[in-house]
């Protein structure tokens, strides 16, 4: 398909781009007019459009076709670029004069409301957006970052508008920290073995964020079969309250959460009293070989943790608590899971270990709750909350820059949503 560009006004620029433009996308009641090529600065090719003979405007108001009132100046709207060049629609807005909303300008089928981009090439920004970070996509494609995010806030809002929201049976709740640390959000994840994505964001993690969502959800909370979060306070409330028909579930992922950070504590404080007392080192560089899963550890750091594990210290102990509890994930029972969960705590109440004592008085408190994991685990879809979470913080983490919550959440719900995305949009790759 070779462009003349000596030739910008040539007959054969006009007829194979606008043969091409027509393929993909027609508009009734518009024409494709000339394509020109324009040099100045970096090179352009920019598209006249014209109403069809005869045709009249749409209102932008009430959307019904009306009689013309007069023309605006010129605008541009972008299109996909092609062959590396930019491509600009050039069209002359009109207004008509409606009866029911007086003198309006008109809707084009091509670009929303004063977008200066057009819809196709905002689906078409979104998906690469999927798969860069926004600025690196604003590089990429010549464009600002602004652009970019007007792309992705369009293709969320029609994604949330058009979602489809029934069959919801399995939540995952939990919190995550944002803005530098210093801020929580509060998420909502569909954990059914059948759909995995983000249903919600909101700020904090108080009792009226959750009770915001559940506010949202309405009657849908009737349905829900299980609800996995931590022991978070206001969210059991919450959860207790709006979904009492659904089995709520301390799931595996926060459970395993809540003793990483105890035994971080532990490895902590013991490390600076070895140091203080003048003890060799031997906790130094440990702590992700105690957080770990031994499985994923490289040879050089299996050395090492075996190493450390020869001393008869609190932090060696505690790590080995853990390691123990890891068995109960194997149980199918939760009646012998049960069992083996009150041996386990009444180990650790002897331990002496005060932070893991904390743990397994939290466990003990919440004995139902953790067992409804092993009867919810047929119908939910497992390491999901933990699969989420962890794309989840690469998202945050690639948004590090984003300023505003509105940005992050759209951030959020492109990536993890799973939106749908209109049937007409064109696949330009
Ligand atoms: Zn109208």
């Amino acid at each position: 398909m070779g462009l003349r560009y000596q030739q910008p006004q040539g007959r054969q620029t006009k007829m194979q781009l606008k043969t091409l433009l027509n393929h993909v996308q027609k508009h009734k009641g518009f024409v494709y007019e000339s394509v020109r090529l324009e040099e100045q600065g970096r090179p352009r090719l920019v598209v006249d459009i014209r109403p069809r003979r005869g045709s009249r405007g749409r209102c932008s108001g009430c959307k019904q076709r009306r009689a013309g009132y007069d023309t605006l100046p010129v605008r541009f709207f972008q299109f996909v670029p092609l062959w590396g060049l930019l491509v600009f629609f050039r069209y002359e807005m009109r207004r008509v004069d409606c009866p029911k909303c007086g003198v309006k300008v008109e809707t084009v089928p091509w670009a929303e409301g004063k977008s200066p981009i057009t819809t196709t090439y905002a689906w078409f920004l979104a998906m690469w957006a999927k798969r860069m970070s926004w600025s690196e996509v604003a590089r990429h494609f010549k464009t600002t970052w602004d652009t970019v995010f007007r792309a992705v806030e369009l293709a969320v809002e029609w994604g949330l508008d058009n979602r489809d929201l029934t069959g919801i049976r399995s939540l995952g709740v939990d919190e995550v920290l944002w803005h530098r640390g210093h801020k929580y959000l509060t998420v909502v994840y569909q954990i059914d073995g059948h759909c995995r994505r983000l249903l919600w964001v909101g700020k904090d993690r108080t009792r009226a964020t959750i009770d915001d969502f559940f506010k949202w959800f309405g009657l849908r909370a009737q349905h829900l079969r299980f609800i996995c979060s931590d022991q978070h306070k206001p969210y059991l409330a919450s959860i207790a309250k709006y979904a009492s028909k659904a089995v709520h579930v301390l799931d595996r992922y926060h459970l395993v959460a809540r003793l990483n950070k105890a035994i971080d504590n532990v490895r902590a404080s013991e490390a600076k009293r070895l140091k203080r007392d003048g003890y060799e080192p031997v906790l130094k560089k440990t702590r992700w070989l105690l957080l770990k899963r031994p499985e994923n550890l490289r040879g050089d750091q299996r050395t090492k943790l075996a190493d450390v594990l020869r001393y008869n210290i609190k932090t060696v102990r505690a790590y080995l608590l853990k390691e123990e509890l890891q068995q109960l994930w194997d149980y199918s029972s939760p009646t012998w899971a049960g069992k083996f969960l009150d041996r386990w705590c009444s180990r650790v109440m002897r331990s002496r270990i005060e932070e893991m004592k904390k743990v397994a008085r939290s466990f003990r408190g919440h004995r139902e709750l953790i067992l409804n994991w092993f009867r919810a685990r047929a119908a939910i879809s497992a390491g999901s909350t933990e699969g989420l979470n962890n794309k989840l913080k690469v998202t945050l983490r690639r948004a590090y820059g984003f300023r505003t919550l509105k940005a992050t959440k759209i951030a959020l719900y492109h990536s993890l949503g799973a939106l749908p995305q209109p049937a007409v949009t064109h696949e330009f790759f």
